[in-house]
């Protein structure tokens, strides 16, 4: 095919994830039409809602109706890099002068406890999502040990969590890549297919007697006596307590609530089947990210392909670019891809607030919220529907542990310009020390 024709097809493929190709087309519920009555409505069917429905039905709550917009993990739970590790998009270091050790090392301990809790309901309800136990790998791009030295020893020191030192020669011959200088290795780590984990939670959930319906956006929350009224375009729910959990996709339904985030997009790729070609790249099954603020994450996958994510901006942007800006990136650290076809590209929207960490709490009595936990959210979702279900079935406080990271404004529009000069800035940090290192070492 000449290469012209080539490049009008890939303008237009449409923005369909590997993930989404990868599962069989279903439905996990109707619509919503007509009345009805829950004990708990969930608004959101991405990891943050379906965790709260999933922890409140493991709870003995069987009353409770999950709504979703679009489709069960449309958002950026069926969408993301698979990284399943501890810690919050808030750095270990800023987490610890915020709150001081004690407070830290428990409000952490709370996402590596999650990931635990992924790792038992894999096992618990049988979910095929691909789950790699490898580890994860945090690979230097500086010559400058000090950021590895400095993390490893704060994360010893103040949250009991050893991460293995890779020295260069042995990162060579793991990542066959001559951008790194040593690494640190997280063993407790792995990596998995999100969206077939998202729909196994919604499988689990349901067979506990939740209610989902997909394609039930909710246009609508007000009061009804002690409890809420969520109304869709076809149907309503009237529920003693409500859950918001729409993350970067913002619900529209409290101004408050989506004034506390900034839906940041980020990419990701995934490349033809590597076959024999995986091995001049890896020779580890343990997923990648880089030191630099901006960094690359990648991981292989089970079919041998390699999927390649990095990025933020304020712009979601079509498959295309999405896949000429990653596949400059994934040729600067892999030059042995070189012309590798790219058979999918995409981007998803994550929610930051203000301070970096996820909001969680009780807005008004009976009106909760889960949303801004970034582009690190996998455990802190976990970790959230925990908290939630935890206090709407039984009482439970420790929610209030986040009381200091409230519904700050995440001051929009001004937030977005701010976002992306401070990403265009870090950016440039990064590359001004890449190129005096390289000076430095002609
Ligand atoms: C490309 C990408 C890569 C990432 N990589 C990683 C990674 O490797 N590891 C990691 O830990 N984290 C990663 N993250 C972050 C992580 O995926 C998110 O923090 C997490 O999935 C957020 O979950 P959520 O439930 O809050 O939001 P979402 O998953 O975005 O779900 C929100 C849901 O709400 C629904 N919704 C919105 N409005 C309404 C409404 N009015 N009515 C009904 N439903 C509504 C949407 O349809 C959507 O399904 C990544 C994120 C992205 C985008």
């Amino acid at each position: 095919m000449p290469p012209s024709k080539r490049r009008r097809l890939r303008m237009s493929r449409p923005p369909v994830s590997y993930y989404r190709a990868t599962v069989p087309k279903r439905t996990f519920g109707a619509p919503l039409r007509g009345r009805s009555e829950a004990a708990v409505c969930v608004v959101g069917g991405g990891f943050a809602g379906l965790n709260a429905a999933l922890g409140l039905a493991e709870r003995g709550v069987r009353d409770v109706v999950l709504l979703d917009a679009h489709q069960v993990g449309f958002g950026a739970s069926g969408r993301n890099g698979g990284f399943v590790f501890g810690g919050f998009s808030r750095g270990e270091e800023a987490l610890l002068r915020d709150l001081g050790h004690e407070q830290a090392r428990a409000l952490y301990a709370g996402t590596t406890d999650a990931v635990e809790r992924i790792r038992a309901r894999i096992d618990r309800y049988g979910i095929a999502c691909e789950r790699v136990e490898a580890g994860v790998l945090w690979a230097n791009w500086f010559r400058d040990q000090g950021v590895l030295h400095d993390r490893r020893r704060l994360l010893a020191e103040h949250y009991g969590i050893d991460w293995q030192w890779v020295p260069e020669a042995e990162l060579r011959e793991r990542i066959h890549s001559t951008r790194y200088h040593d690494g640190l290795f997280e063993p407790h780590a792995f990596h998995f297919h999100p969206l077939k984990y998202a729909q196994g939670l919604a499988d689990a959930a349901i067979g506990q007697g939740v209610t989902v319906h997909e394609h039930s956006a909710a246009i609508a929350l007000e009061r009804a006596g002690a409890g809420w009224r969520v109304r869709t375009p076809e149907g309503e729910v009237e529920a003693r307590t409500v859950v918001l959990a729409c993350g970067g996709y913002l619900a529209g339904l409290r101004r408050r609530v989506d004034a506390g985030v900034l839906p940041i997009a980020t990419y990701v790729m995934v490349t033809e089947p590597l076959g024999a070609r995986m091995g001049e790249i890896l020779a580890t099954g343990a997923a990648v990210y880089d030191t630099r603020f901006a960094f690359d994450y990648y991981r292989p996958l089970p079919d041998t392909r390699l999927l390649w994510g990095g990025r933020i901006s304020i712009l979601d942007r079509s498959p295309a670019t999405v896949e000429r800006l990653l596949v400059r990136d994934m040729r600067k650290v892999f030059p042995q891809l070189d012309g590798v076809r790219i058979d999918y590209a995409w981007s998803g929207l994550m929610s930051y607030a203000r301070h970096q960490m996820p909001q969680i709490g009780e807005l008004e009595p009976g009106l909760w919220l889960a949303q801004a936990f970034g582009g690190h959210g996998v455990a802190p979702t976990t970790f959230a529907g925990e908290l939630l279900a935890g206090a709407i079935a039984e009482g439970d406080t420790r929610w209030r542990d986040f009381a200091g990271y409230g519904l700050v404004s995440a001051l929009k529009p001004a937030g977005f310009l701010g976002a992306e000069l401070s990403y265009w800035w870090a950016e440039a940090r990064d590359a001004w020390k890449d190129s005096r290192e390289r000076f430095a070492q002609a």
